[in-house]
């Protein structure tokens, strides 16, 4: 039970009831589990147990931990969803089941398809929590990468590069994203990640003694300027991180100014652009560097003012300015966003929210325009019986929207308007609702599209106005005497497709 103890120890406010749910689920798992090894040769529960600790660290609902201790289950034990439902309700199924989902699509390094299988992902998501579940059994799964097979470690380190990384800075998670580049960059890139490592270790020193001696400074300054409430920290730049920046900047570590930052965290907003002042006339700033990204968040929400300056040794040092809460968000990105809003605390500086790259992910939904309804017909053809366009999106700019759970709230319906399906090697070609292997066809290629002679999806031969279905394996026949139809043009949903059709059947007229 040692493990139980330790997840709970992360759930400070919990009610009793919480608890009495995540002690099932932890006694259930071990049950499930039992004599199931990790290639540790540690008991698997162990996986279990660091995943829903993390879940548990983060702020997250006993209903996310218990369904962190129990996402391997269908997967691995053969535990039925049913049995899932009745021992711990709906919800906690949902998020099982969406995690297993997740577990099933692989990266295979095709450059074209690594957006589409991002937007995979969130899309199966459905709910963040599940996407949150996953990077947290991904990050204990890294953590342990040492044990898996040498051939193996590779593809899992550029998956968790290209994808998981991707999404944990999406989510505005930059804690968990820059321990997923580290440990990932280790296996994916090894001799970049000496060599930078390396790199960091000669300035390493340097570039400490200089933080600890600017950090005195400014305490006094602080002080004599009546600035009392602050906390000081510094924070050195992830290898993965500095490696990209040594690419940009031609390998010259001398132009990498924020290899160290200063970390200033205030009560207000108003004491940030108040510090910015003393922090600027203490030491000369760079032009051009100071960055106001309180008045202009980043796209995944990021809120803090930074200003890059010469420390008077020769060095040149960043510096952060920011409050406790824009700090916690860009530490916890959406989790924190969570917590936040279940306190009742606004956003401050209210521009953005964390979830304009939800948006940003929607076709049609592009930066802050406003969400458009569906018509009747798109309602009714929407098979997941979603009542209208994703309003919550529309209604996670205005302050006042509660958000009383994180439930139903963060459902993104992607599902609504677009069908995802697979090459039989895996890749992910992204579809309108109703499309047909027609579009599909049209979308890998042109030539493709033209000589269709037959189609099976998931191992089954099919007729070409079968409507394509999320998760489906499409495989296209093609024969050089074969042509396009007249009534391909009703069969087909995407314009590119019907364009090409029509271009066929001309020159055929001809
Ligand atoms: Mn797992």
């Amino acid at each position: 039970m040692e493990g139980l103890k330790e997840i709970l120890d992360q759930m400070s406010g919990a009610s009793g009831e919480d608890r009495a749910l995540v002690e099932k689920a932890y006694v259930f798992a071990s049950q499930a589990h039992k004599g199931h090894k990790r290639l540790s040769g540690e008991p698997y529960l162990v996986h279990l147990v660091e995943t829903a600790k993390g879940l548990a660290a983060l702020g997250m609902g006993s209903k996310t931990v218990a369904a962190g201790l129990l996402h391997d289950s269908i997967e691995d034990v053969g535990i039925l969803p049913d049995t899932l439902e009745k021992e711990f309700g709906k919800e906690v199924r949902f998020l099982v089941e969406g995690v297993t989902k997740l577990g099933h699509f692989k990266y295979h390094g095709a450059e074209r398809h690594r957006e589409s299988l991002r937007k995979l992902l969130v899309a199966t998501g459905q709910d963040a929590r599940v996407l949150i579940i996953k990077l947290m059994d991904r990050l204990h799964n890294m953590r342990t990468l040492r044990w898996v097979p040498e051939v193996k470690r590779h593809r899992i380190a550029m998956e968790t590069l290209e994808i998981y990384a991707a999404i944990a800075h999406r989510l505005g998670m930059g804690l968990v994203r820059k321990e997923l580049e580290d440990l990932a960059f280790e296996y994916g890139y090894p001799e970049e990640f000496k060599e930078t490592k390396t790199l960091l270790h000669e300035k390493a020193k340097e570039t400490r003694s200089r933080l600890e001696h600017m950090t005195r400074t400014l305490r006094k300054e602080l002080a004599k300027n009546e600035v009392t409430k602050f906390e000081t920290d510094y924070r050195v730049k992830g290898f993965y991180s500095l490696w990209q920046k040594l690419m940009r900047k031609d390998r010259d570590m001398s132009k990498v100014y924020d290899i160290a930052a200063i970390r200033i965290v205030v009560p207000t907003v108003a004491d940030c652009y108040r510090v910015l002042g003393i922090v600027n006339n203490l030491w000369q700033p760079l032009p051009n560097k100071i960055k106001d990204y309180i008045a202009f968040p980043k796209p995944n929400g990021y809120q803090s003012l930074h200003t890059t300056v010469f420390a008077g040794d020769g060095g040149i040092v960043e510096v952060q300015i920011r409050t406790k809460e824009m700090h916690d968000k860009a530490q916890y990105g959406i989790a924190a966003h969570v917590i936040y809003k279940e306190k009742g605390g606004k956003t401050p500086g209210g521009r953005a929210t964390s979830f304009d790259w939800i948006r940003s992910l929607i076709p049609g939904f592009g930066g802050r325009a406003p969400v458009p309804k569906l018509s009747e017909q798109e309602k009714k053809r929407s098979r997941y019986g979603a009542p209208s366009a994703p309003e919550w999106l529309a209604n996670l700019d205005e302050e006042e929207v509660d958000d009383p759970d994180f439930e139903t709230t963060l459902r993104t319906d992607i599902f609504t308007h677009r069908v995802f399906v697979f090459t039989p090697h895996g890749d992910v070609v992204d579809l309108p609702l109703e499309a047909t292997p027609i579009d599909f066809a049209y979308a890998i290629h042109s030539d493709i599209g033209d000589h269709v002679a037959g189609v099976k999806v998931n191992g089954k031969m099919v007729q070409l106005d079968t409507v394509l279905e999320n998760g489906d394996i499409v495989e296209i026949e093609t024969r050089k005497g074969a042509y396009p139809k007249r009534k391909w043009l009703d069969i087909a949903q995407t314009t590119l497709a019907r364009r090409h059709i029509r271009n066929a059947l001309e020159r055929e007229n001809k």
